[in-house]
């Protein structure tokens, strides 16, 4: 009976190891090889999403420069972008139209940013094909092949994360681009932007 009791949770890992951790991994590396390239495609055939997603960067790249690492996170959407965290809206929009101005006089690479959301994304996928793609050579998925695709992932990541921002969900081409306000909201600004030529939305400019 004592035996046992040592011996379940010891089954119980080795049970985990062996049999669910690659089990479970099989399912996500499948899911990944399903989402990711959608998500990719969306983004990659949403030019306004491109380009807000590259200013998104530029402002949190703008700010960085000037105070260092900060906790800022950003979404593109249709009409803008969003800055999460804790930083005086002005400062925000201030550092949107700079990013702005800098990417069109040839600053291509403040519109790549490393904690990207593309980036894990990338690695994800990558992680997932090395994992798939040993399960069909070898034929059988263990713990040891699990972390041999996540350690291949997490090397290659990085600099597959930068070459997918700048190919597939940026876009640096901003000629046609203007910041047109921003609306500041409980621990978020929202910058609006929009194409030049269009009358699509009047400027709307906030002051605190
Ligand atoms: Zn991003």
């Amino acid at each position: 009976m004592l035996l046992l009791f040592f011996l379940a949770p010891l089954l119980f890992v080795g049970l985990l190891f062996a049999w669910l951790i690659p089990l479970g991994y099989t399912f996500k590396s499948i899911v990944n090889l399903i989402v990711v390239p959608t998500e990719f495609f969306k983004i990659f055939t949403n030019k306004t999403m491109r380009r807000n997603h590259a200013l998104e960067h530029a402002t949190v790249n703008v700010i960085e420069e000037q105070y260092g690492p900060t906790n800022l996170s950003g979404i593109a959407t249709d009409d803008g972008f969003l800055i999460r965290g804790s930083a005086n809206p002005s400062l925000i929009y201030n550092a949107a139209v700079i990013g702005l101005t800098r990417i069109q006089r040839g600053e291509k690479d403040l519109a790549l940013h490393k904690r990207c959301g593309t980036s894990i994304a990338i690695t994800n996928l990558f992680t997932s094909i090395v994992f798939i793609l040993f399960l069909l050579i070898t034929g059988r998925a263990n713990i040891w092949t699990v972390f041999l695709a996540i350690a291949l992932g997490s090397l290659i990541g990085p600099t597959l994360g930068v070459v997918t921002q700048k190919y597939i969900t940026t876009r640096t081409d901003l000629s046609d681009v203007e910041i047109v306000g921003y609306v500041p909201g409980f621990g978020q600004i929202k910058v609006l932007t929009r194409d030049k030529a269009s009358r699509d939305r009047e400027p709307v400019i906030y002051i605190e």
